[in-house]
C-alpha cells in the first residue's frame, strides 16, 4: 500500500499572514489535494518572545478567506493533535531525554556571555563562529559544580564530525552539507522549550509528514533537521525548498518596507478577490505548461506538481497583481463588485453608513459603470471622485477643450435640452446630445468633449451618458452653467 501523502503548513504566530508563507501554505495544499493527501496547519510557538497576540486567529481567518481548507489544525482537531507547539511539550522533553540518555545530546552550562566571547575570540582568530563543544565531555563532578553554582542548562546535540548530510530536494535537487561547518546547537532552551529545529523534526516524524514543502530560508536549518531524524533513528520526510519572492528592485522582500502591501489581510481590506491572489500567488515560483495563466482553484489543483516549482526567485509585480484581480472583478456578478467597493465608499465619507435603498441603487450603478476598469475595491474612490467633488478644478488640457470656438454654443444647446428633460437618464441624454448635434451641425469630439470636460473636469472616461446620468441633474447643469453666459 503506498502511503498517504500528508504535508503541513507550519507557520509562527508572529503577525499576519504574509504573501511568502501564503505561497508556503498555498503550494502544501494544492500538492495534497492533488495527491489526494492530507493538509495540516501546525502552530509553532516554541519561540514564544516572538508570539503575538491573537496571530494564530488572524493567520487562519487569512488562509480561510484566501480558499486553502484544511484537514487537521487547532480548530478542526485531528489524529494526531495536539496541533501547537506549546501544548505539545511533554512529547518533546520525552525525546529529549531520550537523546540525553543515549548520548546523542548533552547539558551545556555556558552563558550567555561566555558563548559571545568565544565567538568574537572565533571570529578575531578569522575562524568561523560556531559552539566549540566546551560542555561537551563534562565530568559528572563538573555538572555538580555548575548546578551548585545556580546555572540552568541547554541542552545540545552532539553533531557527529566529518559527516556529510544530502537535503534531497524537489526543487534544488541533493544539497550536501559538512557536518563539520555546523557546531552543536541547542535543542532545549535551558527552560526546557524546544527549538524550532528539535520541535519541528518531531512534529514532521510524529505527524507523518510525508513531503516538507516551505521557504528556502529554512534550507540551511535542514542539515541539523537530518542529524535529529538520525538521532531518533526514523526516515525524513521529503523536502521541497521554495525560492525567495523578491520585490521590484530584486531584493528580498522585507516585512517592514511599507511601500509594498505584503500581507494576505491588507489585500483583503483593499477589496481583492481570494480567487484572484490565489491565482497570483501561485504563479510566484510555479508555472504551467503552456501560456495560460488563469486559472480556478478546482485547475490548480489539478495541475499542481512540485516538478514545475521554479529554482529561482520570482519577482512580486503588484502591478500583475492588480492586472489579474481586475480580470476576476470584471466577470464577478455586480452585487459582489458592490461589496469589495462600498466598504471604500463609506469609510471615505461619500456613501452613508446606512445606505438608503436609493442610494444603494445608485452605488451599484456607479459600481457598474467602473467594474470593466476596478483593479481593486478600494480604487473606487479615486475613480469616481468627479461625482462627490463640489468644485471642479480645470486642468490645463481641459481648459484648451474648454476654449475652443465652438464650446459656449455647444454647451448652451445642450444645457437648454436637458433643462426641460423630464427624465434625467442616460437615454434621455442620449437624445438631447443627439438633438445638439443637428441644432448646432457640431458632432463627435467637437459636441463630447466640451460636454465631457465641463461636466467632469477630465478629458476621458466611461461612457458620457452613463456618466451624466449618475452625476444627476442638479451637478451637471451647476458645471454647465460656469461655462456659459
Ligand atoms: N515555523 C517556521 C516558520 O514560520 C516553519 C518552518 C517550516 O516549515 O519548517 O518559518
Amino acid at each position: 500500500m503506498t502511503k498517504e501523502i500528508r504535508v503541513r503548513f507550519a507557520p509562527s504566530p508572529t503577525g499576519h499572514l504574509h504573501i511568502g508563507g501564503a505561497r508556503s501554505a498555498l503550494f502544501n495544499y494544492l500538492f495534497a489535494r492533488n495527491q489526494g493527501g492530507k493538509f495540516i496547519i501546525r502552530i509553532e510557538d516554541t519561540d514564544q518572545q516572538r508570539n503575538v497576540e491573537s496571530a494564530e486567529e488572524k493567520l487562519m481567518a487569512s488562509m480561510r478567506w484566501l480558499g486553502v481548507e484544511w484537514d487537521e489544525s487547532v480548530d478542526v482537531g485531528g489524529p494526531h493533535a495536539p496541533y501547537r507547539s506549546m501544548d505539545r511539550l511533554d512529547i518533546y522533553t520525552k525525546y529529549i531525554a531520550q537523546l540525553l540518555e543515549e548520548g546523542k545530546a548533552y547539558y551545556c552550562y555556558c552563558t550567555p556571555e561566555e558563548l559571545e566571547k568565544e565567538r568574537e575570540e572565533m571570529k578575531a582568530r578569522g575562524d568561523m563562529p560556531m559552539y566549540s563543544g566546551r560542555c561537551r565531555n563534562l565530568t559528572p563532578e563538573q555538572r555538580e559544580q555548575f548546578e551548585k553554582e545556580g546555572r540552568k542548562p541547554s541542552v545540545r546535540f552532539r553533531v557527529q564530525e566529518n559527516k556529510e548530510y544530502t537535503v534531497k530536494d524537489h526543487v534544488r535537487g541533493d544539497v550536501t552539507f559538512e557536518s563539520n561547518g555546523i557546531g552543536d546547537f541547542v535543542i532545549a532552551r535551558p527552560d526546557g522549550i524546544p527549538t524550532y529545529n528539535f520541535a519541528v523534526t518531531v512534529d514532521d516524524y510524529l505527524m507523518e509528514i510525508t513531503q516538507v514543502i516551505r521557504g528556502e530560508e529554512h534550507l540551511s536549518n535542514t542539515p541539523r533537521q537530518l542529524m535529529i531524524y538520525e538521532a531518533l533513528g526514523v526516515e525524513p520526510p521529503e523536502f521541497a525548498h521554495v525560492a525567495l519572492i523578491l520585490n521590484q528592485d530584486r531584493q528580498k522582500m522585507s516585512k517592514r518596507d511599507e511601500t509594498v502591501v505584503q500581507f494576505v489581510e491588507q489585500y483583503r481590506d483593499l477589496g481583492y478577490l481570494p480567487e484572484a491572489l490565489m491565482n497570483f500567488l501561485v504563479l510566484l515560483g510555479w508555472s504551467p505548461e503552456g501560456e495560460e495563466e488563469i486559472f480556478t482553484k478546482e485547475q490548480l489543483i489539478e495541475k499542481f506538481s512540485l516538478t514545475r516549482v521554479s529554482k529561482s526567485p520570482s519577482v512580486f509585480d503588484p502591478e500583475k497583481l492588480k492586472w489579474m484581480n481586475n480580470h476576476y472583478i470584471k466577470q464577478q456578478p455586480l452585487e459582489r463588485v458592490v461589496g469589495l467597493c462600498l466598504p471604500h465608499l463609506q469609510a471615505a465619507g461619500l456613501i452613508a453608513q446606512e445606505p438608503t435603498p436609493e442610494q444603494l441603487d445608485w452605488t451599484s450603478r456607479l459600481v457598474a459603470l467602473y467594474q470593466e476598469q476596478l483593479a481593486y475595491g478600494a480604487e473606487i474612490v479615486e475613480l469616481t471622485s468627479i461625482f462627490y467633488k463640489n468644485e471642479i478644478e480645470y486642468g490645463e488640457e481641459a481648459r484648451a477643450v474648454l476654449a475652443e470656438e465652438q464650446v459656449p454654443v455647444v454647451l448652451q444647446a445642450f444645457y437648454n435640452e436637458i433643462e426641460v428633460l423630464d427624465h434625467f437618464n442616460a437615454e434621455g441624454i442620449k437624445q438631447a446630445l443627439k438633438t445638439v448635434q443637428k441644432s448646432t451641425g457640431h458632432k463627435g469630439k467637437a459636441l463630447f468633449m466640451p460636454v465631457r470636460v465641463a461636466a467632469t473636469g477630465e478629458l476621458h472616461g466611461r461612457d458620457l451618458n452613463d456618466t451624466l446620468a449618475l452625476l444627476g441633474k442638479d451637478k451637471v447643469t451647476q458645471r454647465l452653467r460656469a461655462h456659459i453666459q
